[in-house]
């Protein structure tokens, strides 16, 4: 049923597992599968399923998964030596992640994907807004730089085919930097999709990065995608934060205190949707991590902004 929807690919670590970061930890043996957060693009409506849940959408996290992933943060931090952080410092502290953008076109049009510099730059400013608390949320401890911009014409990697091994093949390729440093791919998406992105692990591979339609980025034709915020939802997955509506109703949802429950992905802009009765606060539309439209998203939380804090200093710093 989803528009924007998390995707676990199992095995994936496995098929990547003998690359090497470019400039980064090697690595070593696969360990726990790497989700993959994946968001079909506007004109995948037709795929929607009515009624279709965390629990009937195979491509959900499962709660095991996530019940992993939050073990691995926990290890990794105390590996680290690194407390959890607080609030308050997620905000004051200033990490700056430097940002390699590839932009993959099929013969070096602007029409297949050859788009310019300024809605690449226009991109980098809606990032930065939105981590800072500048469009309403709370502020984060990041902020993002544009290293550069890697301009490839290659047919046989347009589009890019999720999870495929080209797609693996290219990244492998062109990724750059070590873990913190963010790769970017755009270009034309298979299955309609809007993006996805891998969450952060310890055992990064050069798979690690995030993948986003190249017109959902500001002044592209994917309306209502096309105002910058899949990447900014992207790039949260990057730095571990799962959907709001993960694990429903039910139990800690997205491990994140201040956002209320959900039971499901929102679409749109809906006004007064309480889809948790029993549980406090209305749904959390306006979340960049929902579903709806570019324009009805403006806000992380607090919480948030500690759970990325987190990430960073357990995998990424
Ligand atoms: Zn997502």
């Amino acid at each position: 049923m989803n528009l924007r929807r998390s995707l676990s690919t199992l095995g994936l670590t496995a098929l990547v597992a003998a690359s090497t970061l470019t400039g980064g930890a090697a690595v070593g043996v696969a360990a726990a599968p790497a989700p993959v957060c994946v968001e079909p693009a506007a004109d995948a409506h037709a795929k929607a399923k009515p009624g279709g849940s965390a629990k009937t959408d195979p491509n959900e996290l499962t709660a095991d998964q996530v019940t992993a992933n939050e073990k691995a943060l926990q290890a990794a931090l105390k590996a680290r030596g690194k407390a959890p952080a607080q609030a308050a410092t997620a905000a004051a502290a200033a990490v700056t992640i430097p940002v390699v953008v590839h932009v993959i076109s099929e013969d070096g049009t602007r029409a297949n994907g050859n788009i310019p510099d300024s809605m690449i730059t226009s991109q980098i400013n809606v990032l930065n807004q939105a981590y800072s608390g500048g469009t309403g949320g709370a502020a984060t401890a990041f902020a993002f730089q544009l290293q550069s911009i890697n301009r490839v014409t290659n047919a046989a990697w347009y589009p890019i085919v999720y999870n495929s091994n080209t797609e693996k093949a290219m990244k492998a390729a062109l990724r750059v930097g070590g873990a913190g440093t963010l790769n970017i791919y755009t270009g034309l998406l298979s299955q309609d999709l809007l993006g996805w992105a891998t969450f952060p692990q310890s055992n990064l591979t050069t798979y690690d990065g995030a993948v986003i339609l190249a017109e959902s980025l500001p002044g592209g034709n994917a309306s209502p995608y096309n105002l910058g915020d899949t990447a900014t939802h992207e790039i949260g997955h990057w730095l571990n934060l799962y959907h709001t509506f993960q694990g429903g109703c039910n139990g800690q949802g997205d491990q994140v205190a201040d956002t209320p429950a959900e039971k499901s992905a929102a679409f749109g802009c809906p006004t007064n949707l309480d889809t948790c009765k029993s549980k406090p606060g209305l749904d959390p539309i306006h979340n960049f991590m929902d579903y709806t439209d570019d324009a009805c998203m403006y806000e992380f939380t607090a919480g948030q902004a500690t759970r990325m804090l987190d990430a960073w200093n357990a995998y990424r710093a």
